[in-house]
């Protein structure tokens, strides 16, 4: 067997500790995930049917390394969100109690969006994969290996202002429950990522902009828009 053309080099994530990095498979997100982010969007949190929706996975922009400000938007958003990283493969759909299990580690990431696509998207209730799935669109930082602490507080300033914080312990679908309902409708694989959704306080990025994100007072991102 020979290729057409050398296949794409597999995106991967560093892991603090480890020489080896992370190969990604795939990169899920949640929408939604904290009451007053809905509210600052007009929209409300829906107990029922969880908002997913994904970005590929050489969307990662890792390393701490420069992010293109991206092409056909005038309003780029950020959104720090806590990442978690899954290190096995599930058999099928896991049960709420047993969904940590999957987990390999945790970070922070910006699910940077194209906020004027997605309000044109949302008015035609089109997709959203043109204001969220676009190249570059998700910084990451390396990975930490074990659980995310329960009680910590995800943060992102820029250019030294804070931006965004607010308590893990607010979001409305647990890790746990997001999980098992991701491997309700996808088969969770060693290699995937998960952001787990966004608090308040998301707001316009420009080019020169410098950002820092983390978990307490853990710097696990940083990065410049150019
Ligand atoms: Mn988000």
């Amino acid at each position: 067997m020979s290729w057409l053309f050398e296949p794409a080099a597999t995106p991967s994530l560093a892991v603090h500790g480890e020489s080896s990095r992370f190969p990604l498979h795939r990169i899920y997100c949640i929408g939604r995930n904290y009451a007053a982010h809905a509210r600052e969007m007009g929209a409300s949190v829906d107990r029922e049917h969880p908002l997913f929706f994904c970005k590929p996975a050489d969307a990662v922009v890792t390393d701490d390394a420069d992010v293109p400000y991206p092409s056909a938007t005038h309003d780029l958003h950020h959104e720090v969100e806590l990442v978690v990283a899954i290190g096995r493969d599930a058999e099928g759909p896991v049960e709420v109690e047993q969904a940590t299990s999957l987990i390999y580690g945790y970070t922070v990431g910006l699910d940077l969006t194209r906020r004027d696509l997605q309000g044109l998207a949302k008015a035609k209730s089109h997709p959203w994969d043109v204001a969220k799935a676009f190249d570059a669109s998700a910084p990451i930082g390396a990975l930490r290996p074990g659980l995310p602490p329960a009680d910590a507080a995800v943060w992102l300033r820029v250019n030294d202002s804070l931006r965004q914080q607010a308590a893990l312990r607010d979001m409305v679908w647990s890790i746990a429950e997001m999980l098992a309902e991701l491997s309700r409708l996808f088969r969770l694989r060693a290699g995937d990522l998960v952001f787990t959704g966004t608090p308040e306080g998301v707001a316009a990025l420009h080019r020169g902009d410098r950002f820092v994100a983390g978990l307490d007072g853990e710097e696990l991102l940083s990065g410049r828009i150019v």
